[in-house]
């Protein structure tokens, strides 16, 4: 059954029949939140209602005023007759997707999410829709991810190969998810690693939350006459004249992103080293998850939309691009630069 349950205003996915949106764009009544990233999560909103595991992380980000409220995984919630529960989105901590039931009919909304393993949070379960509102942050053939672990792998040789020559390791990634995927997946025996205060920030949530992360310290911190040249040193994306790298001295930098699998991208950024490593679903596993929905109809957000709609139609479903507010989101890994900058 194809009804209208959830509708595309200019603030965003609007469910009437609740009173609510599902990520809105602008501050609303009340917001339900897939996850803490800030193109899903805006401030200003009067309540949030979010996975209870990635509560802290959107209390962060919605600041300390923000009424939020967890649901644990699994568990409806009523929103004026509408059922609402979160499901495990694979994406980062406490990331989920929203599976919304109203007089029989059920949509998913994915928020952004991946298959492939990640021990900072739970992982990716199936929900069964008739309509599905899936990411398709990476949704074009080419983009289709090897196993973490070759990427984690590569990120240890890099770090021993830089002590080898006396080189501090910089490793840009983004500041809440990936970084602390990169922390708890690589071999934390090679050297110290320290971080950057934005990166954090968002460890400290992780380790209360009971995930394993190696010890860090944060750079700032360290005496002036630190030897850097055995250290990781994991930050958010920076140039490198940022004046926050010069107390490194010599270093060597590579950036963990989905992105890094186009050609270019490394060298554009004038960064040393791409690793391939996403926290998005790629082509084949966007494939799958919406098959799996078992959904007849997918509106098709974020990213690549154009290509997976052309697909999925071609295919048989009921497909349509679903316009999203923030074109500047293709980065993943650049979105928190602004605001951290500023920390010298
Ligand atoms: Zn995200
Ligand atoms: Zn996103």
């Amino acid at each position: 059954m194809l009804g209208t349950l959830l509708e595309r205003n200019s603030n965003g996915l609007y469910c009437a029949a609740g009173d609510f949106y599902v990520d809105p764009w602008e501050p609303a009544e009340r917001a339900v939140i897939t996850h803490a990233h800030a193109d899903h999560l805006r401030p200003g909103s009067r309540q949030y209602l979010t996975a209870r595991a990635g509560l802290a992380l959107v209390q962060t980000r919605a600041g300390p005023e923000a009424r939020v409220e967890g649901a644990e995984y699994g568990t409806p919630v009523d929103l004026n007759g509408v059922r609402v529960s979160f499901h495990p989105a694979g994406h980062i901590l406490g990331s989920s997707q929203v599976r919304i039931e109203h007089r029989g009919e059920v949509w998913a909304v994915s928020g952004d999410y991946k298959l492939a393993s990640d021990p900072t949070c739970a992982p990716f379960e199936p929900v069964r829709c008739h309509t599905f509102v899936t990411e398709s942050t990476f949704g074009l053939p080419i983009f289709r991810w090897l196993d973490p672990g070759i990427s984690l792998d590569e990120i240890n040789a890099w770090w021993r190969g830089n002590q080898e020559t006396g080189k501090a390791s910089v490793l840009f990634a983004y500041p809440l998810g990936k970084a602390q995927r990169v922390l708890a997946g690589i071999d934390s025996s090679i050297g110290p690693i320290y971080t950057h205060g934005a990166v954090e920030t968002f460890n400290r949530i992780y380790r209360d939350a009971g995930v394993a992360l190696p010890s860090t310290a944060y750079a700032r911190s360290a005496p002036a006459r630190t030897d850097w040249s055995r250290a990781l040193i994991i930050a958010p994306p920076l140039s490198k004249t940022n004046p926050w790298l010069r107390r490194f001295g010599d270093f060597s930098t590579a950036m963990a992103s989905g992105w890094m699998r186009i050609r270019g991208t490394r060298r554009r950024r004038s960064i040393d080293r791409g690793i391939v490593l996403s926290d998005h679903a790629d082509w084949p596993a966007l494939l799958s998850t919406i098959k799996d929905s078992g959904a007849e109809r997918v509106w098709v957000t974020h990213g690549y939309r154009t290509a997976l709609e052309q697909w999925l139609s071609e295919n048989g479903l009921e497909a349509h691009a679903v316009e999203t507010q923030f074109e500047g989101e293709r980065d993943e890994a650049v979105e928190d630069v602004g605001a951290t900058e500023a920390e010298s």
